[in-house]
């Protein structure tokens, strides 16, 4: 992998032509080592479009990359295609950015000559990220008793039925 490198990604605000710009990108993103939720094995697809508002810059962002996941369920490794898009607002009037409601502003400070899209990118990618990590939808997971793979071997603990004499061991050798 690359080093780490959004440079592209700041813009400099005096080649945004006033008819707006399309930009698309292809920047790494850093790796396992660094940022453990997000990993990639391959860099990151930025399509971003630029419009012109006066003084302010409308930001459409599409991220777009293959994230390395483990699975909740078997812990084994997997790639998914994952895919998000954020909007944001470019100000330099303070009183717009901060609201709570308004995640989506930012404030360039006065003398900023450049929009910084890499937060940007951050939160797309953020937002594409699946809630549950599965490798297969049906992913049969690790037994709880030996922790064999499942979907790989079946290890025929759930089948044998515990002997009730046992049980009464067992839980007294709990914690
Ligand atoms: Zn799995
Ligand atoms: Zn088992």
């Amino acid at each position: 992998m690359e080093p780490f490198d959004l440079k592209e990604l700041r813009i400099p605000i005096a080649q945004i032509p006033p008819a707006g710009v399309e930009i698309r990108i292809q920047t790494m993103f850093p790796g396992a080592e660094s940022n453990r939720t997000l990993c990639f094995t391959g860099p990151v697809d930025v399509r971003c479009r630029i419009t012109v508002l006066g003084q302010e810059y409308w930001v459409e962002l599409t991220a777009e990359a293959d994230g390395a996941f483990e699975c909740d369920r078997c812990c084994a490794p997997f790639t998914r295609r994952i895919r998000g898009q954020v909007k944001t607002l470019y100000t330099r009037e303070k009183s717009k950015s901060g609201l709570p409601d308004r995640s989506d502003i930012r404030f360039m400070a006065a003398g900023t000559n450049e929009l910084d899209l890499s937060a940007d990118l951050t939160d797309a990618l953020v937002l594409a990220l699946p809630s549950k990590r599965l490798c297969r939808e049906d992913c049969a997971g690790l037994c709880p008793g030996c922790g064999a793979n499942l979907n790989e071997t079946s290890c025929g603990c759930g089948t044998r039925k515990p002997d009730p004499r046992w049980e009464a061991l067992e839980k007294l050798k709990r914690p």
